[in-house]
């Protein structure tokens, strides 16, 4: 189905519960209602369910807030924004509930029914033991007389208030963007509950009423709905609303193909933020997770996925959450970062939350920490793991630890002791004012030449000495960023070392 040729303005909205943290599944689907918005000029509504007093915390709607907004989702009408269509908290719409069935009841499209958990239990049980096909509400309630049963409500008897699927309704065909024309057996549809006796309306019954009065035109959500979409239908039917386009889009699973949940690693929005990922790339690799502009791109921007996305394109099969292609989609964003913008927006926050630095008050100049940028930037794949390559610009000389692998490997080794004993002599003669990476690899350069030794055995026992481990950016980089009396002095402790 083409989104092409609106003719009403696109209207979605996101419709978290707040009954938990903003989840990967509905971080895109909030992604795919928001992009969709954006792609064809409409309103992006948010709008908090929280008719589960049971479940539903003000803390936990603040998490969902926050998260949307890390993402980038900006919201056009909601919570905080506003809008002409308020309130965007299904607790502050109850009487809307209420009147609305009340309205159905007095049109005769819906009926009181007094029928006790007992009774629907037994009749139930008595239905499995016929083998009966359908096993729901036998409509006991549906033909009393309607003054007799308001004068029963009115009595306090206790209530709920069901829909009346008409007879003649026939089976419910959903056209679904995403998976095409999907029917629902006619015999399938009780008569459902809209309202409860404790006065609370059902979800299927809330969401209908606030989507026809929110004017949504387009629901997209996740497919565990999709079998609530037929019941829904018929509130619609019933409210005499049109019905709007629906695009179920498919879960997101594990590798194992199971459900995603904490077995698999982070689930929450929330846990990818704290594990350093970007709100970009995230985005990305969430809208590319079952929908793709062509195939090809890995990476797409932000300006695209809002100007390229729609639902032709939405694959209904699951989307399996591969973390090994996260990680890459972080690595392409940050190393397409000039170094200035990595060192402002990721280096520096990451030392300070480190405790290296102190925001406020730089150890270095501007252009050091440019050139520690552009030395951890094409090793960096999470902003985070910048602490780890930075931590030895930050340790006392005599207090450096090293790795016992990278002593056995490179220090305890016959020729380490000349390697560092030449090195600290080539350095020595830089001048201080001199001391860059350039002039640090020219110095360094002749050494495997002059003591006959292999590349390796000469520079990795240097990078040992001044990291601590064998792994570090080009040697010239890494010693012009430890600066020449600390290179020199780790030179020096190191001999202890090597053999
Ligand atoms: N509050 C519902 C949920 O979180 C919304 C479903 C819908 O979009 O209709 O599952």
């Amino acid at each position: 189905m083409s989104n092409t040729n609106q003719i009403a303005p696109v209207r979605v909205r996101f419709a978290p519960s707040p009954t938990g943290k903003l989840h990967v599944g509905g971080a895109r689907t909030a992604i795919y209602n928001w992009a969709f918005a954006r792609a064809n000029g409409g309103t992006f509504i948010l709008r908090i369910d929280d008719t589960d007093p049971t479940r539903s915390t003000e803390e936990n709607t603040q998490v969902i807030l926050r998260a949307m907004r890390w993402l980038g989702l900006d919201w056009d009408e909601g919570p905080e924004a506003g809008g002409d269509c308020g309130p965007y908290f299904q607790t502050a719409r109850m009487d809307s509930y209420r009147e609305a069935a009340e309205r159905l009841v007095s049109e005769g499209k819906a009926y009181y029914c007094f029928c006790t958990p007992q009774k629907l239990e037994a009749d139930r049980k008595a239905a499995a033991e016929r083998r009966d096909s359908f096993q729901g509400y036998q409509r006991t309630c549906r033909d009393i007389d309607p003054e007799v049963a308001k004068a029963r409500v009115e009595a306090g008897e206790p209530y709920t208030i069901r829909i009346k699927v008409p007879d003649d309704r026939g089976d419910v065909v959903v056209h679904d963007a995403v998976h095409g024309d999907v029917t629902f057996n006619a015999k399938e549809l009780d008569d459902f509950i809209i309202f409860r006796s404790d006065g609370t309306p059902t979800y299927n019954f809330a969401t209908v009423v606030d989507d026809t009065a929110m004017g949504i035109t387009h629901v997209i959500r996740g497919d565990d709905h999709l079998s609530n979409t037929p019941r829904q239908v018929v509130v619609y039917e019933a409210l005499g609303a049109p019905t709007p386009t629906f695009a179920h889009i498919s879960m997101i699973l594990g590798a194992d193909g199971k459900k995603l949940s904490k077995r698999h690693g982070a689930t929450s929005v929330e846990e990818y933020r704290d594990a350093g990922y970007l709100s970009d790339a995230f985005v990305n690799y969430l809208a590319l997770l079952g929908w793709a502009p062509d195939g090809e791109s890995t990476v797409i921007s932000r300006e695209r996925l809002s100007s390229e996305f729609s639902l032709d394109h939405v694959s209904k099969n699951p989307a399996i959450m591969d973390p090994k292609k996260l990680d890459f989609i972080n690595a392409e964003y940050l190393h397409a970062m000039s170094d200035d913008e990595f060192a402002r927006n990721i280096l520096m926050p990451e030392l300070v939350q480190a405790g290296f630095e102190d925001a406020q008050s730089p150890m270095h100049d501007d252009e050091w920490y440019v050139s520690a940028a552009a030395a951890f930037k094409p090793r960096t794949t999470l902003s985070r793991d910048v602490v780890a390559q930075a931590t030895y610009l930050y340790t006392a000389d005599e207090e450096l630890a090293y790795d016992p692998k990278a002593v056995k490997k490179w220090l305890a080794k016959q020729g380490a002791q000349q390697a560092l004993d030449a090195a600290g002599s080539a350095l020595a003669g830089i001048a201080e004012d001199q001391w860059t990476a350039d002039v640090i690899e020219a110095a360094l350069e002749p050494l495997p030449q002059e003591l006959g030794m292999g590349k390796g055995k000469v520079f990795q026992p240097i990078r040992v000495a001044a990291v601590g481990t064998a792994v570090s950016p080009g040697i010239g980089e890494t010693l012009e960023l430890l600066g020449k009396e600390h290179a020199l002095a780790r030179i020096e402790r190191a001999k202890e070392y090597a053999a």
